[in-house]
């Protein structure tokens, strides 16, 4: 991930290493509140504290100078948040929240500088109440300190971002949790949310509960920072048991996803994928597309005659346990292992009903032949039977022609995607452009929620509500590049 933005840093950007006195003020009272320590104006701290793991090229950088922080800034208490929080209101500072900066679609990366506010140092668990069955925790807990800590009291969040080796909380909360390990089994964060302590852009502190959480959830850092939160937990299960089928066809694979969804008993985890992408983690030997289903492990509650006759009914063929059990293994690694053998893994999420994913894939992968894609993807399971889908392209960002028309395909699934009833999974900086499309209500809400919470605008600007640029103008530039990559199918392109 680095490589491209250290390049970067040495090269191409042009950034203003003298300090102005106003900027030389502002890391004064910056540090008057952390301390010495946790700020920081060093070239390489901006950039770091400034990309995600979807590298964008550097061109990218270069026309747009803003998106690198002004200033690195970490947290370690609600006190520190309100201190750097006031800087920013008096002095017209834009704040960006940032946890492990795992969502990509430029969620935390700075638009027009101002403060990278990094809340992975909050990372207490203040407490577990076994009796109340909850958890209280700061926003930088990682997932592995939660179930390290929950384990030793045989408890268990039971949902988890396949992320959660770099995601923590409060990002997973700020991006909603819908789909994730654990998911269909126990439902999305909403459903664990018991209360939320956040600081608003305004600075004014609120607790949330029941319903008022909602707005916090997708909200992306615009509307203030949380500080803490209170999570319902789960006995701790042990055991599981993996199934693992092998499709010739999407359709097939498909078909039989949505009457495993439909069945009583519930998976802890489901995914599907195609074998390009299980070729770096667990390559398939049986059939072009594979779906991993896995289950509690309580034989009463596993519905094997139900997986058999649905996969046997589309032609689906079992793996082998040892295949089944790899796949359950590698959960949290198998959807980005690609990324290790490209330039640039270049992918968009989609949120679907399950019923609508075949169609997506069909069309992907007739993208994939008519041009020349090379494509790769991957879906899981979320909360009320609908599916995080990741459409993936291996691409070197600096072939900028391929780069950009490949971007125009998943552009045009987007496109796709909303027709069919879902929508962009993570919103962030890039898809901002599709909320008033595919979720007009919600744009609204959160419209008139960010007056009332961020008056002054710092916090993190230009998403969600608003954007840089217009859905027309990257439709045209999108358009353009896919016509060219076609027509370089027979150019040699
Ligand atoms: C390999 C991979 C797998 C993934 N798997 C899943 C998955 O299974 N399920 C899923 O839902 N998502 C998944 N994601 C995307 C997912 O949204 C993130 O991984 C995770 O939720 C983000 O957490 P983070 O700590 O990295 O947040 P960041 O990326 O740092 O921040 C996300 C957003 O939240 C804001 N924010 C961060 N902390 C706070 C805070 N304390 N208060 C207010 N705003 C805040 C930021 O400004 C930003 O807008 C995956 C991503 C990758 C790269």
């Amino acid at each position: 991930m680095f490589r491209e933005v250290i390049e970067m840093s040495n090269t191409d950007i042009e950034t203003t290493i003298t300090q102005t006195p106003e900027k030389a003020t502002i890391i004064e009272m910056l540090k008057g509140v952390v301390g010495e320590e946790r700020v920081s104006d060093s070239e390489l701290e901006r950039v770091v504290y400034s990309g995600d793991p979807a590298v964008l090229p550097q061109y990218h950088y270069r026309w747009k100078r803003k998106y690198l922080a002004d200033y690195a800034v970490r947290v370690e208490s609600e006190e520190e948040i309100e201190g750097i929080l006031k800087i920013a209101r008096e002095h017209n500072i834009p704040v960006v929240p940032r946890g492990g900066a795992s969502s990509c679609m430029s969620s935390s990366s700075p638009s027009r500088g101002g403060i990278s506010l990094d809340l992975k140092p909050m990372n207490k668990i203040l407490e577990i109440n076994k009796k109340g069955m909850f958890v209280r925790v700061e926003p930088g807990v990682t997932f592995e300190g939660l179930a390290n800590s929950l384990d030793k009291e045989n408890l268990t969040l039971g949902i988890y971002p396949s992320s959660a080796k770099s995601a923590v909380i409060g990002g997973w909360i700020a991006c909603g949790g819908r789909g994730g390990i654990g998911t269909p089994f126990y439902g999305g964060l909403k459903d664990h949310i018991l209360s939320l302590s956040v600081i608003g852009g305004d600075g004014e502190v609120k607790l949330l509960e029941g319903d008022d959480i909602d707005i916090l959830l997708h909200s992306y850092g615009i509307l203030g920072v949380i500080f803490e939160i209170k999570l319902k937990v789960h006995e701790n299960v042990r055991e599981y048991k993996s199934f693992s089928y092998g499709f010739r066809t999407t359709d097939e694979l498909c078909n039989a996803m949505v009457e495993i969804t439909k069945l009583e008993v519930k998976p802890i985890y489901l995914k599907i994928a195609d074998d390009e992408l299980q070729k770096f983690s667990n390559p398939l030997e049986i059939g072009k597309y594979v779906l991993s289903v896995t289950y509690v492990d309580t034989p009463s509650d596993i519905p094997l005659e139900d997986l058999k006759s649905i996969t046997g009914k589309y032609d689906g063929v079992y793996i082998s346990d040892e295949f089944s059990k790899k796949e359950w293994d590698l959960r949290y690694d198998a959807e980005f292992n690609p990324k290790e053998h490209t330039e640039t893994l270049m992918f968009q999420e989609f949120w679907m009903p399950v019923e609508k994913v075949s169609k997506m894939l069909s069309k992907y992968e007739s993208y994939r032949r008519s041009h020349r894609i090379p494509a790769l993807w991957f879906g899981m399971l979320g909360s009320h039977n609908e599916m995080r889908l990741e459409l993936m392209a291996m691409i070197d960002a600096a072939q900028y022609l391929k780069f950009i028309s490949s971007k125009g395909i998943l552009h045009k699934m987007m496109k796709r995607a909303i027709k069919l009833g879902g929508g962009p999974y993570t919103i962030g900086l890039q898809n901002s452009i599709y909320m008033s499309r595919a979720y007009p209500a919600r744009l609204t809400e959160m419209q008139e929620a960010k007056k009332k919470w961020d008056p002054n605008g710092i916090m993190n600007p230009d998403r969600v509500t608003s954007c840089l640029t217009s859905f027309r103008r990257i439709d045209v530039l999108f358009l353009l590049a896919t016509a060219f990559r076609r027509l370089s199918k027979y150019v040699g392109g």
